[in-house]
């Protein structure tokens, strides 16, 4: 598990994060300023997603 803080969202998702760990998924995502173009995820930094793309 030394990958651990590179992990993007997406890989937390599979992990189903969001359901085990609610608290630390929304930290990953608020303020969200990007999103996923590869799964449509938003995130609150590019690293956290897969294909990062900028929230204007
Ligand atoms: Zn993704």
């Amino acid at each position: 598990m030394s990958d651990n803080k590179q992990k993007t969202l997406c890989a937390h998702v599979d992990e189903e994060l969001h359901i085990k760990d609610p608290k630390a998924y929304i930290a990953l995502i608020q303020p969200a300023t990007h999103y996923c173009k590869g799964c449509g995820r938003s995130a609150a930094k590019a690293e956290n997603v897969c294909k990062p793309e900028k929230i204007s």
